[in-house]
């Protein structure tokens, strides 16, 4: 029994890059049954609840492969943004982390999952810097989203939740436990990165998420300084010191490496290592992605690619579609090359490929009979998408942003229906997330004021 039909353009993104104009696709217990055109799946469906129409567009949901789910969404715009990173870094974002509750990390998740799945993204990678991830586990579940998550993992610095060796890779096995693969959330290893963790710490870490078939993720070369201080600890480059010591591979999902050597695109190519690329936070923080990136040179090597929004002191917006139509943008001008990576290019790394970096493109990232049901249902019958386009890819990437994104499923479950989420109530959230946002500043001793006279 067919519980659900799912129509509109359908961009399939699988193996063909197939475009059904006038398509459907029928969900039974959660999985993609059957990709066809709309009047053979109603005829053999009459009765089922139907989502879109011929005036929609249907992806597969957005896949965020960096994204940090706790600690900055409750400051968000508080933080100015003419000091240094490594200020606001510091003196801002670990204080306030560090003074969050159960309540305010499930608070946080909560808002930026709902605006995440608002804006068609059914599958988050939290970036590693959860302190309590049963509650985000729970923001996850309510909000009714695919996600990967760990927690704190540092054994150096004086930083909150900074613990020696053991007790890191402890408390990452608790998580593993407690979300086992499979699931709609799943346990990856998550550490911090830079130069924030022991090579042992590293290494263990790694052969904890080959031994578990699971994923790890860190930070690495946003900028320069990681070089600088990896040069010191070892007289290496970042990647080479990893690579040395057992720490790339499959299982990796480096966040950033933006600043990297000949040597280092080599190793991350070799290595099958993925890259979580965020441009918006280097752009948004001066980190010098358009004279070193090379994120697209190591995509065309075959590269593991995928795209993340990163965190609201850097990147702001969890919206993918903006994300997309700058990494291809970008992309063009360092290049100056207008033939190179377009708008098919950047919604291959929203869904497909950003699902073969993230170790899930066997269940996700495409429309295909027998993948998980997570869909998209983005509404182009507004003003700004009239006259429809001739090639949806084109219209979606240079045209849109989340705000299109009408009703999604996830799991074959829809969990925004006409623009509004339906499993978490919005009403009070508002209010908690004002009450928790002026507690937070409290304790850490911030008074954020507009930069601007205010009377
Ligand atoms: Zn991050």
């Amino acid at each position: 029994m067919t519980d659900l039909i799912v129509a509109g353009t359908l961009l399939t993104m699988d193996p063909d890059r197939t475009i059904w104009s006038d398509g459907a696709v029928a969900v039974i217990n959660g999985r993609i049954e059957r990709v066809g055109r709309r009047a053979d799946l109603l005829e053999d469906h009459p009765d089922v609840q139907l989502l879109g129409g011929p005036d929609c567009v249907v992806t597969p949901g957005f896949v965020n492969a960096h994204q940090h789910l706790t600690g900055d969404r409750l400051i968000r715009s508080c933080i100015p943004d003419d000091i240094p990173t490594t200020t606001a870094i510091f003196d801002w974002v670990v204080p306030v982390h560090a003074a969050h509750t159960g309540d305010d990390d499930e608070l946080s998740a909560t808002l930026s999952l709902l605006e995440a799945v608002g804006n068609g993204i059914t599958t988050t990678i939290e970036a590693g810097t959860v302190a309590h991830p049963d509650r985000v586990a729970a923001a996850f579940r309510a909000v009714g989203v695919r996600g990967c998550i760990g927690t704190w993992g540092w054994d150096s610095g004086e930083g909150p939740f900074s613990l020696p060796t053991r007790e890191v890779m402890a408390r990452q096995r608790s998580v593993l436990d407690a979300n086992p693969s499979g699931g709609l959330v799943e346990g990856w290893v998550t550490l911090v990165g830079h130069d924030l963790a022991s090579d042992q710490l590293f290494a263990e870490a790694a052969d904890l998420a080959r031994a578990s078939g699971t994923g790890l993720t860190f930070h690495m070369s946003p900028s320069a300084d990681d070089a600088v201080a990896f040069a010191e600890r070892s007289g290496k480059r970042p990647i080479r010191h990893l690579a040395d010591i057992g720490a790339l591979g499959p299982q990796t999902l480096i966040a950033h490496a933006v600043h990297l050597d000949d040597d280092e695109v080599d190793l991350l190519v070799e290595t099958r290592t993925a890259v979580a690329y965020c441009p918006w936070a280097y752009l948004r923080l001066g980190q010098g992605v358009t004279a070193s990136g090379r994120h697209i040179e190591f995509l065309a090597r075959g590269g593991r690619l995928a795209l993340g929004c990163d965190t609201e002191n850097a990147g702001d917006a969890i919206d993918p579609l903006r994300v997309a139509a700058l990494t291809a943008g970008l992309a063009r001008d360092m290049s100056s090359d207008p033939l190179t990576f377009g708008a098919h290019a950047a919604l291959e790394l929203l869904t497909i490929r950003g699902a073969e970096a993230i170790g899930m493109d066997d269940r996700i990232g495409s429309i295909e009979t027998g993948k998980i049901a997570d869909l998209v249902v983005h509404d182009l019958n507004g003003i700004g998408s009239t006259p429809n386009a001739v090639d949806p890819a084109l219209q979606l990437l240079w045209t849109g942003d989340g705000r299109s994104v009408r009703d999604v499923v996830v799991d074959g479950v829809p969990v925004v229906l006409n623009h509004e989420s339906t499993r978490v109530d919005h009403t009070n959230l508002v209010a908690e997330a004002v009450a928790s946002q002026r507690r937070l500043l409290d304790q850490a001793g911030l008074s954020p004021t507009p930069r601007w006279p205010v009377r």
